[in-house]
């Protein structure tokens, strides 16, 4: 398959660009060919998404409208569901029942849906006298041309969490897809010209890190919402300052997973390895930090390393995989990178580490647990972005808390006790923008998703991630 550029509602050819391989990493083979998008490409798709924007065709609908356009769109992506879900299986090695088709295609339909319904949604328009003679009135205005920017792990659900807030607002965008995965954000393109989404109003644009970093200095972009890596937020957010547009930024995360010594622990190493190893722990809110109170210390450690030699690891379509490969050999190498930097440095590996002998093509990696890490290391300090975890002791309430809170990031953590009292009080001292009490991962599309810390800011999902995309104007009315 050979796609060009979504544009003005048609698919375009490139203007200068040149073209990338794209890749099953379950297997290593190539399966499609993309375009890495030129300057002058990203300048016809926002110039695309400009157009759309000032004569009004979406932005002047009434909310009514746009919530049905937005809803069809939902209601396609369900129809088209296993077909989705095949390609983002092929396009990522994802287990193709439990991850593609059981979680990430369903949550997507019902991520629309909610903002089908937020579209709606507007809190009133406010109004009153403020001014003797004046009559002020607040107008909630969409933000304008905005620049979308993905990662790799959930490409299809990341599009969604990107597109859907900023359509609801009445935005206009122009949305680039991780070099990577871009199959599945290419697929999206006839949807949304099916479910009436008028031509301009979403363009999309595949290429890699020079693509986004255009979009992100065209001037005619009023802002950029970006999930990726912290250290592409810095410089994205570098980049916005000259242009002075808004960022909204979902980056990094290292999850703590603190338990107390008042558990099943049976149940929290089947929650931890679950989460630990779900999309090849390839998951900003993936429990990576494992800190358990002393003296479940040996229990907690044993329940985790047996649950992490039972993932069953495989192709996409293989009966019961439970876990997937790494997205690229590159990924393989930085997480092999971290594994092998933490054992130099005196922690030790408990079970995994290694190149699995099987799924020889793949860029399979074994689930890893690693003890004795200094809480300082980099394997305790860096997003590793792949199936390992480390487990670490705390003796007091206070400690688990100084220790959860100490690293760069601040995206999500869970706490496990049935104290409720202690629940309370650790969730509300961990920063983080979401805090889990005896669970991890969970989300619904009402609730609010993104970081505290280096993690960025901005919420993706719930009415907040609608507000990110609107800006206030004061009408002020002469009334005297
Ligand atoms: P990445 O930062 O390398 O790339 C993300 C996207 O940014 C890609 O589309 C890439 O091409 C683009 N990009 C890179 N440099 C750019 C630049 N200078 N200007 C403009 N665009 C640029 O991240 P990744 O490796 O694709 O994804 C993994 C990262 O994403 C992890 O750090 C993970 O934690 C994070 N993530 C965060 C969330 C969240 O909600 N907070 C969710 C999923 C993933």
């Amino acid at each position: 398959m050979d796609y060009k550029l979504w544009i003005d509602g048609r698919w375009t050819d490139s203007q200068g660009g040149s073209r990338m391989a794209i890749e099953n990493p379950a297997t290593g083979e190539k399966i499609a060919d993309v375009i890495d998008a030129s300057r002058a490409d990203v300048d016809t798709a926002v110039q695309a998404a400009h157009r759309a924007f000032y004569d009004g065709r979406w932005s002047r609908l009434t909310p009514a409208e746009r919530s049905l356009a937005i809803w069809r769109l939902a209601e396609l992506l369900e129809e088209r569901a296993e077909e989705f879900a095949r390609l983002e299986s092929d396009n990522t090695g994802k287990p193709f029942q439990m991850v593609s088709l059981g979680a990430d295609l369903p949550f997507s339909v019902d991520n629309l849906r909610f903002f089908a319904a937020a579209a709606r949604d507007t809190h009133g328009h406010s109004a009153g006298e403020y001014a003797r003679g004046f009559t002020s009135i607040y107008r909630k205005e969409p933000v304008g041309v905005v620049g979308q920017i993905t990662p790799w792990n959930y490409p299809l659900m990341m599009a969604i969490w990107k597109i859907g807030p900023a359509l609801a607002a009445g935005c206009t965008i122009v949305l680039k897809p991780a070099p990577t995965t871009p199959l599945t954000t290419l697929l999206l393109a006839e949807l949304i010209a099916e479910a009436g989404i008028p031509d301009g109003v979403v363009n999309i644009v595949t290429g890699g890190n020079d693509t986004g970093q255009a979009l992100v200095e065209h001037p005619e972009v009023r802002m950029v919402s970006l999930t990726g890596s912290t250290n592409t937020g810095k410089k994205i957010m570098k980049t916005a300052a000259d242009t002075l547009k808004r960022v909204h930024l979902e980056l990094g995360g290292k999850a703590p997973f603190i338990v107390f010594d008042d558990v099943d622990i049976e149940q929290v190493a089947a929650i931890a390895t679950l989460t630990g190893t779900f999309n090849t722990g390839q998951d900003c809110t993936a429990s990576t930090r494992v800190y358990v109170e002393t003296s479940r210390y040996n229990d907690a450690t044993e329940a985790i390393v047996e649950a992490m030699r039972n993932v069953k690891i495989g192709l996409p379509y293989d009966d019961g995989v439970q876990m997937g490969p790494l997205i690229s050999r590159v990924q393989r190498e930085r997480v092999q990178g971290f594994v092998e930097r933490a054992k130099a440095s005196g922690a030790q590996v408990l079970t995994g580490g290694s190149i699995p002998s099987d799924h020889v093509g793949g860029y399979y990696f074994e689930p890893t647990v690693i003890v004795n890490a200094d809480q300082r290391s980099e394997i305790i300090q860096s997003e590793v972005f792949g199936p390992v975890l480390t487990i670490n002791t705390f003796d007091s309430e206070a400690e688990a808390v100084r220790l959860g809170n100490d690293v760069q990031y601040g995206l999500a953590a869970s706490v496990w006790t049935k104290d409720i009292g202690r629940a309370m009080r650790v969730a509300a001292q961990l920063e983080f923008g979401t805090v889990w009490v005896n669970d991890h991962i969970p989300l619904a599309s009402e609730t609010p998703h993104g970081g505290f810390k280096q993690s960025g800011f901005g919420k993706d999902l719930s009415a907040e991630a609608v507000a990110d995309y609107k800006v206030t104007k004061h009408v002020m009315v002469k009334n005297a």
